[in-house]
This record gives structure tokens, sequence and C-alpha cells, in this order.
């Protein structure tokens, strides 16, 4: 089936006739791309000639059902993993950041961060000032001193996002960032991760199975269909920002594409049966 592509949360009837559009060279593309896990005879595929093309500095959401292939996906563009078929290319260096913060217990909160400047070749003044300037822009300043322990699950995450950032990568891959955090500290977060964006105006595809968090994100939001993933449905999301995730417009798109998930993951149930 060919993928769809609908804009939602505009008036209907507002759009300016066509003009050229100049595109710019995506900051994230695939072309074609297949992953396939095991080998010959009991191998699973996982994707199956996927395309997408992230515009740079566009925040792109990836919804679907567990084990659709999300996660293989964003490994494919972090350079983890290579696929069978297809071509991946990501504009220069990319960072990541997974549901775990996965941060050194016996270093503090600043080291954390530092370490990640020190693997680009930063200087030790250069290193602590900007740490700290990191720290403070995920609201941490004060905890610099503090070890991974002693922090909550969302501090964790601002760690591990002050982390990303240290990179200074053109390119932010999340993979479920936010999924283990409680719904108030997740809502701080999307506030933040929101103002990071539009000041830094960093590229993000940001993987996630909750279509309103999603739609509260993202620019487009694409739709992967269950196993193997393809793109089965693109929704520009046309809300102005900063969104709430807790607003009527943000639940209604998301209840649209909510339906269209699940004709998805019952199309892939009777294919499993048939
Ligand atoms: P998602 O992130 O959408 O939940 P994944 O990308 O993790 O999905 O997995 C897609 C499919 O590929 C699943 O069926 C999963 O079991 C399988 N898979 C993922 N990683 C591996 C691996 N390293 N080896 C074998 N199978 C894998
Ligand atoms: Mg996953």
């Amino acid at each position: 089936m060919m993928p769809s592509s609908a804009t939602v949360g505009s008036a209907p009837g507002t759009d300016s006739p066509a003009e050229p559009r100049v595109e710019p060279a995506p900051a994230i593309e695939l072309r074609g791309v297949s992953k396939a896990y095991g080998t010959a005879g009991t191998a699973l595929l996982a994707l199956d000639r996927v395309d997408l093309a992230v515009a740079p500095g566009e925040f792109v959401c990836l919804v679907g059902a567990s084990g659709c292939g999300k996660s293989t996906l964003l490994n494919l563009v972090a350079g983890l993993d290579r696929p069978n078929a297809g071509r991946v290319s990501s504009l220069g260096r990319s960072a990541l950041m997974f549901q775990e913060a996965a941060l050194f217990p016996w270093l503090t909160v600043a080291a954390n961060v530092e370490l990640a400047l020190r693997f680009r070749g930063v200087g030790r003044a250069d290193r602590r000032r900007r740490g700290a300037e990191l720290l403070d822009l995920v609201t941490l300043g004060e905890f610099a001193t503090k070890r991974p322990h002693e922090l909550s699950g969302g501090m964790r995450q601002r760690v591990a996002l002050a982390r990303a950032l240290a990179q200074d990568a053109e390119v932010l891959l999340m993979d479920e960032p936010f999924g283990a955090l409680d719904a108030m500290t997740r809502d701080l977060l999307h506030d933040e991760l929101e103002a990071l964006w539009a000041h830094a105006g960093k590229t993000v595809l940001f993987v996630t199975h909750n279509v309103r968090e999603a739609v509260r994100l993202g620019d487009r939001v694409v739709l992967l269909s269950s196993r193997p993933g393809r793109v089965a449905a693109e929704f520009d999301i046309a809300l102005a920002r900063p969104r709430r995730i807790d607003t009527a417009p943000v639940a209604e798109l998301a209840a649209t594409i909510t339906d269209r998930l699940r004709e998805e993951v019952r199309r892939h149930a009777r294919d499993d049966h048939a």
C-alpha cells in the first residue's frame, strides 16, 4: 500500500496555491531500507523498504506498535547497524538518547556531561564552562556534584539530554526517552525539549509508542506498520507551539492517528492468521 500523507490541525481550504518549494537536502534519509535479523531460513524481516526523509531542523516522531521496528530504524540511522538493502544517510553526526539514561554511576552529574565534551577533544577549562552551561539549560545546575543514584528518573534523563547536547551533533535520535517517567515529569521534559529544539535548531527523530506524545512534539508524525515495519502513513502536525499534551486539539489529532494505528495492528493480526 502507498503511504498516505495528511495535513491535520489546519483549517481546510486555507492552503495557498502551489508554489515551487525548494527542498533542502534532508538531514536524515532512508531509501528502500530493509533490515532482517537472523540467518536465512529463520530470518525475521524487521523493516521492509522504508522511505523516509527528515529535513534539517525538523522534529519527526515515529510511532508504531511494539516490535514494528522503530528501534531498528533508529539504530540504522545512528550507524549502530547496517541495512540488508537500501541506503541510509545522515547529515553530520548524531547523538542518541534512550529510555534508560545509562550514566556512569561513579561519576558526578557534571563529570558525566563533561565526558562527552572530552570525547570531542574539548579542553579542560572549556569542558567546565560548557558542562555548567548545559546543566543550567536542563535546570540541573544545582545538582552538578551529585551522583546519578541521588537523582530522580526525570533528572537522570535531563542529564542524558545535556550529555546528548554536549556531543554537539546536528541530529538528535531519541528512542522512547521519556517512556519510563510519570506523566507530570514527562510533560515538563516535553516543554524543555521543545524549547531546546526551537533554540538549538537541531533535527530530531523521536521514537515513541505514545501517539499523544508524538502529536505534542512533532512537526510530523510518521506511522510505521506492524512487522515488517513500513511507512504506513504520515501526518503533518500544524498546531501552534508551544503545545500542551492535555489540550483538545492534541487529543483529537492523537485519536485520528490512533485509529489509523489500530487499523494497522488489525491488518497485521489478520495477515498473521491468514
Ligand atoms: P520496536 O522498537 O518498534 O519495538 P524493534 O526495532 O526493537 O521494535 O524490533 C523489531 C523486530 O525485530 C522485533 O520483532 C524484534 O524482536 C526483532 N529484533 C530487534 N532486534 C533484534 C536483534 N538484535 N536480533 C533479532 N531480532 C531482533
Ligand atoms: Mg524499541
